[in-house]
């Protein structure tokens, strides 16, 4: 391509609302456009980026037997009614409806009409397994759109679905997936990790995130050298057994002092009852009610943690986890919000779940709101106060916790942009939606389903976060839109004879742009810089004497001077 041809509009000034570097660099080098709040517009050499991403995909999709497929972007309500999930994904769902009233929504993802066709189709395990994917446009109704191309409303997306006829299968095509994610990663040029996460919208039992890491990553992760690494949101917290003071529900084995009953005039929170008390947030016992699919829980966390609701929420295998309304509260607790505790409370019903975190069954002589108005409890014991009915891992990971796997280092705290996410989902859909096969006995059985995303979109933003410098973005060979931009100092006379001759030569190869615009050097050289191309070749007057030209590469300083009749071999 010449650049004097190209519509590549880049900008000299930095736009004022990009609110990161990737996006920055993006507008400025001409790549996107941004039309609404989060959603953009592909400028040819973005899209020639989003291109290289998408054949890579598409290459490691074909070694691990996946077939391409295309699906609609507006899905009927009745598919998405099947699984619950026109309900319970919440205001992010974008619906509509047609001229008839019919109502649709445009698809964040596709698990309902995958599972559709295969119900439909599939009738044998001798059709198993099956592996279908797609590159499509995915509608995502953020209510804060941000980071650009990476927190979008639209978004384009790489989603894969298996299907299985037994467990093992399943777990075996989880791990080769892992690997040709893994190879996504390595040739788009990441460093990047793979750690354990949360499954929320989409569900099923396991997940892992492929996180490239970033220090402007959204996403926080904890990592430990023994190789374990998960989201915050799923980390584990270590059962802290050396300091156990009571066994399980049992009494305390400690000294333990005489329940009391204090007078707190309209001091809730624990840094206020606190600090009237003269006791540490490690001694509170906090409690947050919940509602869980409806039906009201208690939950006890130490005053210094919080609750981590995805693992809650994992915990309960809930649909849906809300905070209780004051209603709730008030009829549960007898007092207004902010007195609750684990001692003398209305049992809503028999069944009642009174959920405590590992941080609370140390606590000896604790405190607690009374579950009386402007009253809490002094010296609450675990086992005698109160009984909870379950104890489990449900608050959230802080710095300085000790690594779950290997409980001998500290873990490390970074941030990362997650550009994949592989499912195992098990049988969740399938059995909503009632997708089965015949199995060798010819008994019906489920599906056993895995499903597999990666943002082709974020991974062109996630690059450019992770590569870059204050002259412009430094993209990876793999990904760049093109290889190498040949840049004639004048483009004139000999010069620009010997530019078209490498032009025409390595177009037969490689994409090559050729910047023959009525420039001045510098111009064309930042220009260069801020488009990425990993390799500049210079041709002028001066190394043209010794036949030679020069060549730089975007991610090193030095400049090489090489013989013209070199310049084919001697790049990537
Ligand atoms: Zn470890």
């Amino acid at each position: 391509m010449k650049f004097s041809q190209a519509f590549i509009p880049t900008l000299k000034e930095t736009p004022s609302d990009a609110d990161t570097i990737s996006l920055k660099l993006m507008l400025r080098a001409g790549l996107v456009r941004k039309l609404s709040s989060g959603i953009y517009e592909w400028l040819p050499l973005g899209l020639r980026v989003l291109k290289n991403v998408e054949q890579i995909i598409r290459e490691e999709m074909a070694q691990i037997g996946g077939q391409e497929l295309l699906l609609p972007a507006i899905l009927p309500k009745e598919l998405w009614e099947e699984t619950g999930r026109w309900n319970l994904y919440g205001k992010e769902l974008c619906r509509l409806k047609d001229r008839s009233g019919r109502e649709f929504c445009l698809g964040p993802t596709h698990e309902e009409i995958i599972t559709d066709i295969v119900r439909k189709d599939v009738r044998s395990y001798k059709q198993l397994p099956l592996m279908l994917y797609q590159f499509q446009t995915k509608f995502r109704d953020e209510i804060r759109p941000r980071f650009g191309v990476m927190r979008a409303k639209e978004f384009y997306m790489k989603d894969a679905y298996s299907f299985h006829a037994t467990e093992e299968d399943a777990g075996n095509y989880y791990k080769i997936v892992y690997g040709a994610y893994s190879k996504i990663c390595e040739r788009c040029g990441f460093k990047f990790r793979i750690v354990e996460a949360t499954t929320g919208a989409i569900g099923g039992s396991f997940s892992d995130e492929f996180m490239v890491m970033a220090d402007t990553g959204e996403e926080e992760i904890v990592s430990c050298v023994c190789g374990y690494g998960a989201n915050v949101e799923k980390a584990e917290c270590v059962r802290d057994s050396s300091e156990l003071k009571v066994v399980a529900v049992g009494l305390p084995s400690h000294d333990v002092a005489v329940l009391e009953e204090i007078h707190t005039p309209n001091l809730k929170t624990v840094d206020e009852v606190g600090k009237f008390l003269n006791e540490k947030p490690e001694k509170f016992i906090k409690t947050i009610i919940y509602l869980a699919d409806g039906k009201p829980i208690m939950t006890l966390v130490r005053g210094d943690c919080e609750i981590n609701e995805e693992k809650l929420k994992g915990f309960l295998k809930c649909d849906e986890l809300i905070l209780a309304d004051a209603q709730t509260v008030e009829k549960i607790t007898d007092a207004t919000v902010g007195f609750a505790g684990p001692v003398h409370f209305r049992l809503p019903t028999s069944d009642f779940r009174l959920i405590a975190d590992f941080s609370v069954e140390n606590i000896t002589n604790g405190v607690s709101g009374a579950n009386k108005k402007d009253y809490h409890l002094k010296n609450i014991n675990i086992g005698r106060d109160y009984k909870p009915t379950e104890i489990a891992d449900i608050r959230k990971i802080k710095r300085g916790a000790l690594c779950p796997r290997c409980k001998k280092h500290e873990l490390k705290f970074s941030c990362g942009i997650e550009v994949g996410h592989t499912f195992k989902l098990g049988t969740k859909y399938s059995k909503a939606m009632n997708a089965t096969f015949l199995d060798e006995k010819g008994r019906q059985n489920f599906f056993i389903m895995g499903c597999y995303g990666i943002g082709v979109s974020r991974i062109v933003a996630a690059a450019i976060e992770q590569s870059n410098d204050e002259s412009g973005i430094i993209w990876n060979e793999s990904i760049a839109p093109y290889k190498a931009i040949i840049i004639p100092i004048s483009y004139e006379g000999k010069v620009k004879d010997v530019s078209d001759e490498i032009y025409e030569k390595l177009s037969q190869k490689y994409d090559v742009l050729l910047d023959d615009r009525d420039e001045r050097a510098g111009v064309k050289f930042k220009d260069a810089d801020l488009l990425g191309i990993p390799v500049r070749i210079t041709v002028s007057e001066k190394t043209l004497k010794e036949n030679k030209v020069e060549i730089k590469y975007r991610n090193k300083n030095s400049v090489n001077l090489l013989a013209i009749e070199k310049v084919l071999d001697n790049f990537f």
